[in-house]
């Protein structure tokens, strides 16, 4: 398992992916929480015995703190990456953002375009991506099958060419778009008709470098699988600038400092083999590792250590570099990391758990200051998830770490889906990756809340687990709670005897099954959400009681509830829907 740190955005999200990308900065409490996720995950996917607790991976972030992996057998790679980004809609208190982003999420299944849900565009974007009707064909799939069917999607056969300022600015029409992207000159022409946020969009950064507007609208995509066949090339490197890093090694106490850090690594590009090194003063140690590239950032490296062990893994074009080594001594938990970009040094910076000179850093582990190359793993999918609780019987507990060492998701396997056949295939000792949290739903909805109603239709239950936890145990001038659960058949309701146990155990709750496609001898409610069913259901227990109304499942039923609510003379504020 591996966690994708977030650099750059606001809140917490929470995905998983085989390939660090897309990190965006993140509090300290959420990364905490992180770990936990991390940890849960890996309890949730491998069903494992296993206890990974201890380990701490961290990725490129000083308070990064790394949940669990199992141990990774010779680089494995999956047949497809997979990234999930959740909407953590735990009510521990994180900040949360409100961002913009209000165009009506697109109807479809798995095989989505993710960004049309407006919460998932709303989790990354700070401008959210106006949406367009794509046409019939058009769709995430098309464009997959399109990337793999040998077409010549740049006009270069394949060729990759150096391009230069000037030779960029001419390709800026439709029929003939390039953008660069982190360097990277993609002809995105073939690919605006694929676009959810339509042509226009795409043509804002038509001819030129795209790739501030990319990292405002969705820096999460993972454009260089989406778009490898569009690669055209690199923009040409304009000469850099020396920089004399020689300053910042004086604190170097011990240890070979690498013959020529700074000139190489700053104009020099190609084969040169990575390096690393090693310094120290009374009570840190420095692992320095030279990737002899430039551009290199925090997303490229995963630390990861556990007792004496120490690992890193820094992705180097498509080569993973790996230093692993048994220390000599033992180091605290906490580490930070910190990469100097423009000369492509990393520098790890561990803490001594006892302020002695060491006189080695360790002994070589497996694969140690080698490069591995990375297989192809593919496209990469991204899907959120909402954690849920390990029980609806616990109490809510702010997360606390590094105690809980579990998350917990419910998750509907759909066999003709592009992802959850995915997850289902996930075997012990596989990997996900996850990032940081996220989510839009404010705690201060709750403050002095009396009426709570949740309509919940089959897995849109999910976001409602830790509401109910919450609500139930930590508001106390609620008054009443009232969930209709919509499924199709009893054997679709999640976790009823829970919820009826819950409703036993709490006379402020209540409970309404409702069945679309229910057995002759089912005598609870039936149909699909209506205005009767809803009026009759969403009573306030007093005239003026402050409520709210919490909607998620399946989008045209939440966009279906979310008008009758409306009708029904609910306010806006009074309405959360959960739309990815
Ligand atoms: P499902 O079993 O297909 O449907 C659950 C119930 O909703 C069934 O009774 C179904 O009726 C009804 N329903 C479906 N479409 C409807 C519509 N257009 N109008 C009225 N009722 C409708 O649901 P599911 O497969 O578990 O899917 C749950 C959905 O919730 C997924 O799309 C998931 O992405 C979403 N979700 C969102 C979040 C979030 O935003 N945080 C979290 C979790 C889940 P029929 O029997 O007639 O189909």
């Amino acid at each position: 398992m591996r966690l994708a740190g977030e650099r750059g955005g606001e809140g917490a999200n929470l995905s998983m992916c085989s390939r660090p990308r897309g990190l965006y900065k993140a509090r300290v409490s959420d990364l905490l929480e992180l770990a936990k996720i991390a940890r849960e995950l890996a309890a949730a996917f491998r069903q494992s015995p296993r206890r990974h607790g201890d380990r701490k991976r961290r990725r490129g972030h000083s308070v990064w703190s790394r949940g669990v992996h199992g141990h990774r057998p010779h680089y494995a790679a999956r047949g497809r990456r997979l990234r999930i980004r959740g909407l953590l809609e735990t009510l521990g208190g994180r900040r949360r953002q409100e961002r913009r982003g209000d165009a009506e999420p697109r109807r479809g299944g798995d095989a989505r375009w993710p960004w049309n849900d407006r919460s998932f565009r709303k989790a990354f974007a700070i401008q959210a991506p106006s949406q367009v009707p794509l046409k019939q064909g058009r769709s995430l799939m098309d464009w997959i099958r399109l990337t793999k069917s040998g077409k010549d999607l740049t006009g270069l056969k394949g060729r990759l060419i150096e391009v230069t300022e000037e030779e960029l600015k001419k390709h800026n029409k439709k029929d003939d778009c390039w953008i660069c992207i982190r360097g990277f000159v993609y002809n995105v022409s073939p690919y605006m008709e694929y676009h959810p946020g339509g042509e226009d969009e795409l043509m804002r950064a038509a001819g030129s470098d795209g790739t501030e507007l990319f990292d405002q609208v969705h820096r999460w995509v993972n454009y260089e699988s989406m778009l490898k066949e569009c690669l055209v090339g690199r923009m040409a490197i304009k000469p850099a600038v020396l920089k004399d890093y020689r300053e910042e090694e004086k604190k170097v106490l011990n240890g070979m400092l690498p013959k020529s850090q700074v000139t190489d690594t700053l104009a020099k590009e190609g084969p040169s083999y990575p390096s690393y090194d090693w310094f120290q003063t009374n009570s840190l140690v420095t692992i320095a590792i030279y990737t002899k590239q430039k551009d290199i950032n925090l997303d490229s490296i995963i630390v990861d250590h556990q007792d004496d062990s120490f690992r890193a893994e820094t992705i180097i074009k498509d080569c993973l570099y790996l230093i692993h080594i048994g220390l000599s001594h033992e180091v605290q938990e906490d580490f930070s990391v910190r990469v100097v970009e423009s000369v492509g040094k990393i520098e790890i910076v561990l803490k001594k758990k006892e302020n002695t000179s060491w006189d080695f850093l360790g002994h070589p582990l497996e694969n140690h200051n080698s490069l591995i190359p990375r297989k192809d793993t593919g496209t990469e999918i991204v899907k959120p998830y909402t954690p849920v609780s390990g029980s609806l019987l616990s109490e809510f507990k702010e997360p606390v770490l590094p105690n809980n060492k579990y998350i917990y998701f419910l998750i509907k396997i759909y066999h003709t889906g592009l992802f959850t056949p995915e997850l289902d295939r996930l075997q012990i000792g596989d990997f996900v990756s996850v990032s940081s949290p996220e989510g839009n739903f404010k705690i201060s909805k709750f403050q002095e809340l009396e009426d709570l109603f949740l309509l919940a239709a089959g897995t849109g239950f999910t976001p409602m687990v830790k509401i109910l936890n919450y609500a139930l145990t930590d508001i106390p001038s609620l008054r009443k709670v009232k969930l209709m659960f919509f499924n199709k058949t009893e054997d679709d309701i999640i976790w009823r005897s829970q919820l009826e146990k819950l409703a036993f155990k709490d006379k402020r709750l209540d409970v309404e099954f409702v069945l679309s496609a229910p057995i002759s001898e089912w005598n609870g409610k039936q149909g699909h959400i209506s205005p009767a069913l809803l009026s009759e259901f969403l009573k306030r227990n007093l005239d003026k009681s402050k409520v709210l109304v919490c909607i998620c499942g399946p989008v045209p039923f939440t966009e279906q509830g979310v008008r009758l609510l409306q009708d029904l003379n609910f306010s806006k504020n009074e309405i959360h829907s959960f739309t990815a």
